[in-house]
């Protein structure tokens, strides 16, 4: 035969590529052997990473465990308990159901693992090298799971080299693990890195502590409770009120069927529902919690399960807008209600000018002169005028011509400048903040502030720890001084997390 130019991969080399869809980095370990755990009827986890994951991930928990021949079998490519024939597929009630993820992060680290169903069954200890079982023995452990990922990616160096920074890599742990704890809360589940505690949640913890826990106190104060049931749907979690939003969306979370997934649908259909009450570029905060048939997703549409494709996108968005819309009226009355008035002052639309005002009119055209009652803010064929519409733009009105700034651009454009001469000049206007601000970071924002302090400290903000996960403000850079100063760190600490950007760029 002649010599053909296709050849057969081994597996080894199958191994390592399809390992390649399940394992990114140590986050995707970690959220694996979590999801293994709550499968097995787990209602305690332990993780405790080293090196950010890069040298060790052990996950143990307290479920049904494994036998030898199960724990041998789990490790190999397609294996699961989980499903038996494609009937299953559209009926999964578990997290994990492709049975690759073992085979997968065995296939390129160095794994033990120590397992153990309890009752009868003496406890198994495995060691893999490179998806290869090389070492089998019996062990001492209580019922549950103990399994530990050493040097992810050892046989990849590929993949290690082109890790993030471990700043990164660890704030991708705490959020996957964050995930978790507000998803399942009557599991204990902790964290801890290179021997400090990170993250705990008992199981006494309701969900309203466990987004405190996760999302700090600044965003889980402002949340309101909704809940819905509509036909096949339910829905129920957290809202932020309209006046305590993000221009990021950052404290969004989506989890359907209690997964955890990124939903340009299920995020779009909130700001809709949030609509009118809300400023360009700004976005509220969320925990939500979508239930509906298993049928009625497909969640086989993302190696991670990251995304799910919903079979009727209009009822969930429909769904969520409802919700929310019966929780603001109801906030509406309420308040009403108590107070006496009519809106509570947060309800009314930015259009109204309710937030914003009208900052200064200018004009060179006398009103009363005129004569004629003029409109609120709309000056009547003044030879020239500038005002400022809603919170967002100025609008400069000539005689033959309409100028319209977005204010937020030209903002955003004056500060750039000044931190670029910062960079060379070394020597910002500082101002002292007479109140000085309180800032409580979400757990993998404080992952970043960490590195970050000598940074923002060289731009001038005097920005001290106050317990845990609190900073204060003390004082900023003087061009800051009618900014939201929360809102600028926060997006400064998310820029830096996602963006693995040189240090130089923090100014930019
Ligand atoms: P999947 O979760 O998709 O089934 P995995 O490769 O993640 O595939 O796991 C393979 C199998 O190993 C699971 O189906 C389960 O039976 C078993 N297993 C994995 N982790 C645990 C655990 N922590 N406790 C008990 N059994 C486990
Ligand atoms: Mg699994």
């Amino acid at each position: 035969m002649a010599k053909t130019k296709i050849n057969v991969l081994s597996d080894e080399v199958i191994g390592k590529i399809s390992a390649g869809e399940v394992v990114e980095r140590p986050a995707s370990v970690v959220k694996e052997l979590i999801e293994n755990s709550i499968d097995a009827g787990a209602d305690s986890i332990d993780i405790e990473i080293q090196e950010a994951g890069t040298s060790l991930i052990r996950v143990a928990d307290n479920g049904e465990g494994m036998t030898e021949d199960d724990a041998k079998l789990s490790c190999m490519r397609h294996t699961t308990s989980k499903i038996k024939d494609a009937v299953n597929l559209y009926n999964i009630r578990t997290l994990g159901f492709r049975g690759e993820a073992l085979a997968s992060i065995a296939a390129v680290s160095r794994m033990d693992i120590i397992t153990c169903t309890g009752g009868d069954d003496p406890a198994t200890k495995l060691y893999l090298e490179s998806g290869e079982i090389l070492e089998s023995m019996p062990a001492g452990r209580v019922r549950g799971m103990t399994i530990e990922v050493k040097n992810l990616f050892y046989n990849i160096p590929v993949r290690r080299k082109f890790l993030r920074k471990k700043a990164t890599e660890l704030a991708a742990v705490i959020d996957t693990v964050g995930r978790f704890i507000l998803s399942f809360p009557d599991i204990d589940i902790k964290l801890s890195h290179d021997g400090k505690e990170l993250l705990h949640a008992t199981r006494d913890m309701g969900l309203e502590q466990r987004i405190q826990l996760i999302l700090g106190g600044d965003v889980s104060g402002e949340m309101v409770d909704i809940a819905l049931s509509e036909g096949d749907y339910t829905l129920s979690g957290y809202i932020s009120r309209p006046s305590s939003t993000r221009k990021d969306k950052q404290a969004q979370m989506f989890f359907v069927n209690n997964r955890f997934v990124r939903s340009k649908a299920l995020s779009d259909a909130l700001s809709e529902a949030y609509r009118s009450l809300l400023e360009r570029g700004r976005y509220p905060s969320a925990v939500l919690f979508l239930g509906l048939d298993p049928g009625e997703i497909d969640v086989n549409v993302h190696p991670t399960k990251l995304q799910v494709k919903f079979e009727d996108e209009r009822a969930v968005k429909n769904v969520i807008s409802e919700a929310v819309k019966v929780k603001f009226e109801q906030i509406k009355t309420k308040t009403s209600r108590e107070k006496g008035i009519s809106l509570p002052e947060e309800f009314r639309e930015p259009e109204n000018a309710a937030r914003g005002d009208i900052a200064e009119v200018q004009t060179e055209f006398d009103y009363e002169a005129a004569g004629t009652p003029a409109p609120d803010n709309v000056p009547l064929a003044p030879e020239k005028a500038i005002f400022q519409l809603g919170n967002c733009y100025i609008v400069e009105i000539n005689k033959n011509h309409l100028k319209v700034t977005d204010q937020h651009a030209a903002h955003e454009r004056i500060l750039y400048e000044f931190f670029s001469k910062a960079k060379v000049n070394h020597a910002p206007d500082v101002q002292n903040l007479l109140f000085p601000i309180q800032l409580e970071l979400t757990a993998s924002e404080q992952a970043t502030m960490g590195k970050l302090l000598d940074d923002f400290r060289g731009l001038g903000f005097q920005i001290e720890p106050f317990g845990s996960r609190s900073y204060v403000v003390q004082s900023i850079p003087a061009v800051l001084k009618d900014s939201d100063v929360a809102d600028v760190i926060r997006n400064v600490l998310l820029d830096m997390s996602q963006a693995d950007l040189a240090k130089t760029d923090v100014i930019d």
